[in-house]
């Protein structure tokens, strides 16, 4: 199977050609189809298996229609555990969407605030955030959630072991509740089926 039979959009296939990838990993020939079909979907992909490309390239496509108009707050929003994967994240919507004008940015703990507060205040498409200090944010009513259409849990077992169920919780709450939703997680067993 090649790229091409994703129904990506061509600006999307240019992406992943200038990412030097081949063909699909496995996770992104089964998930892929699933995401842009704008189903809810669960996964079970480790680290290495080519689980970002997996949920940005389908984010992408989907911000490639107009969003809702009257707001401007983020149309994607990606939760992952660690400020190292908020970078791989940002580093591969940047790569895969070289050929697109979306807005993006992260919110990640152990940075300073008032950049952060910046990119909250401006139109944005994709938001990536680590929970707690999403959740910083949100305290001071500075995340607007009104366009939310597509929610993903990155990592979403490592997200339960580092304490953030309850961050993750209040987070998705605050979504709209006709979001789609993607959960990737290394494991598929125990606490996750809950948090599913
Ligand atoms: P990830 O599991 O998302 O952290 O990806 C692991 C590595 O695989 C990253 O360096 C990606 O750039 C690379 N990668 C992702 N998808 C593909 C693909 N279809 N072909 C070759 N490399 C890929």
């Amino acid at each position: 199977m090649s790229f091409q039979n994703l129904n990506l959009d061509p600006i999307l296939l240019r992406g992943v050609e200038a990412c030097g990838f081949a063909e699909p990993s496995e996770i992104q020939r089964q998930a892929i189809p699933h995401a842009l079909a704008g189903r809810d979907l669960m996964a079970s992909a480790q680290t290495g298996t080519g689980k970002t490309a997996a949920f940005v390239l389908p984010a992408l496509q989907r911000l490639l229609k107009p969003g809702a108009s009257g707001s401007h707050g983020p149309r994607v929003l990606i939760l992952t555990p660690t400020r190292e994967l908020a970078g791989q994240i940002t580093d591969g919507i940047r790569q895969l969407g070289k050929f697109t004008r979306l807005r993006f940015g992260s919110v990640v703990g152990g940075e300073a605030y008032p950049p952060q507060q910046r990119l909250l205040r401006a139109p944005l498409d994709i938001l990536v955030a680590t929970p707690g200090r999403l959740i910083d944010h949100m305290n001071s009513g500075r995340v607007d959630y009104s366009r939310l259409e597509l929610l993903v849990l990155d990592e979403a077992d490592r997200m339960l072991d580092m304490g953030f169920l309850e961050d993750v919780e209040r987070i998705a709450a605050a979504t709209p509740a006709g979001r789609q939703t993607l959960l990737f997680s290394a494991t598929l067993e125990g606490n996750i089926q809950r948090v599913a």
